[in-house]
Parts: C-alpha cells; sequence; structure tokens
C-alpha cells in the first residue's frame, strides 16, 4: 500500500511540477516571440513612414523623377543581391497601377511582392515566403501604407524586411528549451521522489499506530473473552445450578455473541498483522491436499444444513506457498460459501493451471448459494462491509472475511475475483502467479 501510494505521488509531483514548468516555458516563450514580432511590425511601418517623408516632395513633383521602374518579367539577379535587396526594401503603386523603385531593386523582388499583395488584404503587415532558386525560403514581413497629401491619395508604399534571422532564432530557442525541459524532467523526476518520500513520512507513522493499536487492543480483547467465554461454558454445565430456560437461553446468547466477538478479534488481528513488507513464505505445498482437509473440516457445517461440498479433481497440484496463508483463504471462501448458501445446495472446488507468459494457479469456489448483486460485487472486499447486516448477524459475519482473502492473495502478487447474480450462487476465483 504505501509504495503504491509514494508511487502515486512521485506521479504526482512530477506531473504537476513538469506541467507547471512546460506551461511557464511555453507562456515565455510566446510572449517573447510575440513581443519581438510586434517589435518588427511597428519597425516596418516605421521605415514606411520615413519613407513617405522621404519620397513626397518627389511624388509631388511627378513620377519622372523616381528611380526607374522594374522591368517586369526579366531576373538575372544573383542570389546575394536578392539576399542583400530582401533584407529592407519599398517600392510605391501609383493610383494608376504603375510601379516605382524608392531604391534600386532586383526586378524580382518587386515582381514576387506585387503579386502576394494583389493576393492578400495587408492592411496589417503579414509574413510571406520567398523562395529562392535553390528551394531555400526566406520569410519576409511585408505592409503597405497610403500615400495622402491634403486629402489626395498620391499612391500606395510597399514595404517589406526579410526576417528569417529572427525565426531562426525563435526556433533554435523553441528546440534548446526543449531539449532543456526534457532533461529538466530527469532532475522533477527525482525531485518528485523525494517530495513523495517525505510526504509518506507521517502517513506511514501514523499507519504503523493505527496498526499497534488494533494489534495491541485485539491481544488485550482476546484473554477477557476467553474468561468470560469459559465462565458461561461453566455455568452452563453446572448441573447443581437450578436455572431456568430463560436464563439458561440468554447465558447461550452470550456465549454466541462471545464467540462471534473473539472471531472478530483474531480476525483484526490477522488484518493488523498482515505486514506487506514481509516476504511471503514459499513452500512447494500440494494445494488439493490442503483444499481437501479444508473440506473435511467444514463438512459438519455443511451437513448441518444439506449442503454437499466437493472437488472437482482430486488429483495432486503442487504450488509454492505458504501452508497456513492457504488453508486460511480457502477457509473463507468456504466458509462464506456454506453461510451463504441455502439448505440442500452444493459447493464445489475446483482448479486450473494456466499458462501465458507465466504460469498461474486458479482456484474456483462455487455455490448454488444466494448470490451477491452486481453494485455490491467490489464492496464485499472492504474491510467490515456485509450486504445483508441482520443475515450476516445470524451466521456470524463481521464482513472481514473476504478482505483478508484479498490481502492474503496479494502479498502472493494474486487476486480475488468474484462473478455472481442475485439467486444465481456465486463464483469465486482466486488467481496466484508463479
Ligand atoms: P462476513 O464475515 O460477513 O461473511 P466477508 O468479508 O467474508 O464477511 O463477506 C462480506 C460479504 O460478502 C458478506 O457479508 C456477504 O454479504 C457477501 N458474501 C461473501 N461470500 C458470499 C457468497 N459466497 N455468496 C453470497 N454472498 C457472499
Amino acid at each position: 500500500m504505501f509504495e503504491q501510494t509514494r508511487r502515486s505521488l512521485t506521479r504526482y509531483y512530477t506531473f504537476a511540477t513538469a506541467a507547471l514548468l512546460t506551461s511557464f516555458t511555453i507562456l515565455l516563450f510566446s510572449a517573447l516571440a510575440w513581443f519581438l514580432y510586434e517589435e518588427e511590425k511597428l519597425e516596418i511601418l516605421a521605415f514606411a513612414n520615413e519613407e513617405i517623408s522621404e519620397h513626397l516632395p518627389l511624388l509631388l513633383q511627378g513620377s519622372t523623377s523616381f528611380v526607374p521602374p522594374p522591368l517586369i518579367g526579366e531576373s538575372n539577379s544573383t542570389e546575394e543581391e536578392m539576399q542583400n535587396a530582401l533584407r529592407m526594401f519599398s517600392f510605391i503603386q501609383m493610383p494608376g497601377g504603375e510601379v516605382y523603385n524608392l531604391v534600386t531593386l532586383p526586378n524580382e523582388v518587386v515582381v514576387w511582392a506585387t503579386a502576394e499583395i494583389k493576393r492578400h488584404d495587408l492592411r496589417e503587415p503579414r509574413i510571406f515566403s520567398y523562395t529562392f532558386a535553390n528551394g531555400k525560403h526566406h520569410r519576409v514581413l511585408l505592409a503597405e501604407k497610403l500615400i495622402v497629401h491634403e486629402g489626395n491619395i498620391l499612391g500606395k508604399i510597399y514595404v517589406g524586411k526579410d526576417i528569417t534571422f529572427l525565426l531562426t532564432i525563435l526556433k533554435e530557442m523553441l528546440i534548446f528549451s526543449l531539449l532543456g525541459m526534457l532533461v529538466a524532467t530527469f532532475f522533477i523526476f527525482r525531485f518528485g521522489r523525494t517530495a513523495a518520500n517525505k510526504a509518506m513520512i507521517p502517513i506511514e507513522q501514523s499507519v504503523i499506530q493505527q496498526k499497534r493499536f488494533v494489534t495491541n487492543a485485539s491481544h488485550e480483547l482476546r484473554t477477557p473473552l476467553s474468561v468470560v467465554l469459559t465462565g458461561a461454558e461453566v455455568v452452563l454445565s453446572d448441573q447443581k445450578n437450578n436455572l431456568s430456560s430463560d436464563s439458561k437461553n440468554t447465558l447461550l446468547d452470550i456465549q454466541d455473541e462471545i464467540r462471534k466477538m473473539s472471531n472478530m478479534v483474531s480476525n483484526l488481528l490477522t488484518l493488523s498483522q498482515m505486514d506487506e513488507y514481509s516476504l511471503p513464505s514459499k513452500k512447494a505445498i500440494d494445494v488439493v491436499a490442503i483444499a481437501t482437509l479444508s473440506v473435511r473440516k467444514l463438512l459438519p457445517l455443511a451437513e448441518q444444513k444439506n449442503i454437499t461440498i466437493s472437488l472437482e479433481d482430486t488429483s495432486p497440484i503442487t504450488w509454492q506457498i505458504d501452508k497456513d496463508d492457504f488453508a486460511q483463504l480457502l477457509y473463507i471462501l468456504l466458509d462464506n460459501a456454506i453461510k451463504y448458501t441455502p439448505s440442500d445446495g452444493s459447493v464445489l472446488i475446483f482448479f486450473r493451471v494456466e499458462k501465458n507468459s507465466k504460469k498461474y494457479l486458479k482456484i474456483f469456489v462455487e455455490d448454488s448459494g444466494i448470490g451477491i448483486e452486481e453494485q455490491e460485487r467490489e464492496l464485499i472486499f472492504e474491510r467490515f462491509y456485509r450486504v445483508d447486516k441482520a443475515r450476516s448477524r445470524q451466521t456470524g459475519g463481521s464482513g472481514l472475511g473476504l478482505s483478508i482473502a484479498r490481502s492474503l492473495a496479494e502479498k502472493y502478487n494474486g487476486s480475488v475475483k468474484v462473478s455472481s447474480g442475485p439467486g444465481k450462487g456465486s463464483v469465486f476465483c482466486v488467481t496466484l502467479p508463479e
């Protein structure tokens, strides 16, 4: 139980810290990327304004004063010339549609930019991709601005800036951060384990104290209970006592209740002593022989209700398990099968050895009893849980049997499962791995 809790806590701490760190990194990265992008946008718009103020006098004089317009269709610039040109460029489109350079600009830039501009709305600066002949992509931020003077539209200015370097840096930073996160996860896991160990200390202490208390209380209760039981037996068996039949019945009831109480106390003691850290002492035993013995022990109880109790096959099966643990586990299931099966019913035990990647022993205890509703099938394994409290009281049940059975199976990394239906009997199956 402790180990499981420790593992879940480690998982929880690791996940929580890693999630927090990842969110923080993503947030920080997004904020930085957004900030740098906004800066670039502001810069390119400022550049457009500067260009307008610089060239406004020329524009007012007429288009002939500009650098000659580009020759559409011609493309003979080198890659280096293109890269230099893309760094920061601007050109003007007149209201008539003709394009003029503000500086000497390779024809390809203007052709590409005007084509992109035609296709997109550039009220907000946007990133476009320019592909070189060798397949290399450059990311260019493009923007447009109307040139207005005294209410007249003189044309439009287009500006562009190559931001490939910035985007590459951001991409590298992201990869670097993710790699950093991977390394950090290792340290976070170690931190999670340490934190889980620390958190477990008070829990472990309190559980150990609780266990110690139950063990001591059960020990202390055993002696007075057996004294009261023996006392009642002595009074009942003393022939000299002229007890009325009422007093006799009361004493018999007391005896019965004390027996149930002793039973519960020894069950509690068993549960509190089940130490999960102690390795089970396994020994090769014939489990079928133990089952035969258990059947013999319980035969008188079954006969009282005219219940037949039998083993499907008595061929020996050797399995590594502690003899007492196995006997106790089987006894609980058989005792329940008899308790919760009405008169004239039947109880059958059968074994199967299965082999997948591992070898498993399966022990089935099948009865023709009252059965269990679907919603109760998991609950019955909880401590002190009884489906019908009145009925369990009559049969002397305390609701601890199945939780002991499950703990015993889990001690060997096994399990106990039930398949049942109301009025259709039940089949309890214990699975024990090799
Ligand atoms: P109890 O001492 O009450 O039998 P258990 O833990 O052994 O406690 O069982 C819990 C409850 O599960 C029982 O009270 C009973 O209602 C139900 N139960 C157990 N075994 C059977 C069975 N073979 N058939 C029907 N009900 C069962």
